[in-house]
């Protein structure tokens, strides 16, 4: 699975020779059989063949790509995996993310492993929970990578609601109130199984839903602690579908993380105007990055662009070649924006991908400064 610690470890990856990066698209709703990946993969090595003939110094990305096949033809559990990320470096990196969601296919030969696709993943599905409650039922779903990935349910044997009897005033609301009790100490257990699941994962959000009364009892009924964790609630049975749950609980979350990206780069906007708190545009971005003041580095998603390194003081620039930092000869990278956010991650820095006109319109990066 990915975490950000081993995106870490990856993005601290340095090695003079090539890095090969394969990303591969394995999920089964798009290739029911697993032989259905095999055209994409063949024309993502033969690509990548043909790269490092042009390089003079790729002779072991042939064996990197032949040990990537290998692993392949081993195939993969594709009920939990959609989608693979292989990084290879001779004898020095062969790592494999099993990621359970789909990827884009990509073949890159860099310097540096290419992890854009996995830090998007990583920033925009953030693990969250759906909890459905009726008075009866009550349904955990654990969602990571936007896929099930967990499941639980607690029935328990509440009467149903007597509503409109009419033999006798006093014997039917005895029976009335058993029941609602008897619903509100199952809403009790539910709201306890549900801070014994949070327990453990401190990230994890919550989603609730459910018929709106019993959702209403519940959320009273919910430890403070978990209720500062309900971000949205849906509409929705109890007895809904998962596919349904999957396809409501991902429409709420991508609306809380475009909310919350527009914040922040509004923020990014007016501290940069105003308090110099922030800056935008890729130069200044970078020398905060080098000064190790930034807090939150926010990029457009599709941005990239190439520029320099400086493999004496780490410096990272749009103009080379001689560094304006140390004066040593920068090395030339195919894509300084990947880099860049390398070094964010590097430096325990957040680090948010965006799709954002506001963000396009200041340069496309930016960042929230420590200092
Ligand atoms: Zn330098």
């Amino acid at each position: 699975v990915i975490t950000e610690a081993r995106l870490r470890d990856l993005a601290a990856f340095r090695a003079d020779d090539v890095v090969t990066t394969l990303y591969l698209d394995v999920d089964g709703r798009r290739y029911p059989r697993a032989v259905d990946v095999d055209p994409q993969l063949d024309h993502l090595v033969r690509t990548a063949r043909a790269a490092a003939a042009q390089r003079d110094d790729a002779s072991h990305v042939g064996g990197d790509l032949d040990r990537i096949v290998a692993r392949c033809r081993e195939g993969f559990d594709r009920s939990r995996v959609r989608g693979v990320a292989f990084f290879a470096c001779g004898a020095q990196l062969f790592e494999v993310v099993l990621v359970p969601a789909p990827v884009r296919n990509q073949v890159v030969l860099n310097q540096v492993p290419a992890l854009r696709q996995l830090e998007y993943l990583l920033d925009e599905y953030e693990p969250f929970m759906v909890v459905l409650v009726d008075r009866r039922r009550a349904r955990l779903l654990r969602f990571d990578m936007g896929e099930l990935v967990d499941r639980s349910e607690l029935i328990d044997d509440v009467p149903p609601r007597v509503d409109g009897t009419d033999d006798g005033g006093l014997m039917a609301s005895h029976v009335q109130q058993h029941a609602d009790e008897m619903a509100r100490r199952h809403l009790r257990r539910a709201a306890d199984a549900v801070r014994r699941e949070l327990e453990g994962s401190k990230a994890l959000r919550v989603i609730l839903g459910g018929p709106a009364e019993a959702v209403a009892e519940f959320e009273d009924l919910l430890h403070a602690s978990v209720r500062g964790r309900v971000e949205a609630r849906l509409s929705i049975s109890a007895q809904a579908r998962e596919s349904e749950i999957r396809a409501a609980a991902l429409d709420v979350e991508a609306q809380v993380e475009r909310r919350s990206e527009q914040a922040l780069v509004d923020r990014l906007r007016e501290q940069a105007g105003a308090d110099h708190a922030a800056v935008v545009g890729l130069d200044e971005t970078l020398r905060a990055l080098f000064d190790r003041r930034v807090d939150t580095l926010v990029v457009s998603n599709a941005f990239e662009q190439p520029g320099w390194r400086c493999g004496a003081c780490a410096c990272l620039a749009t103009r080379g070649r001689t560094c304006s930092m140390c004066g040593a000869e920068m090395d030339a990278v195919d894509d300084i924006v990947g880099e860049a956010v390398d070094a964010a991650f590097l430096q325990d820095a957040r680090v948010e991908l965006c799709d954002n006109v506001d963000l396009d319109v200041v340069g496309r990066i930016g960042a929230l400064l420590r200092f």
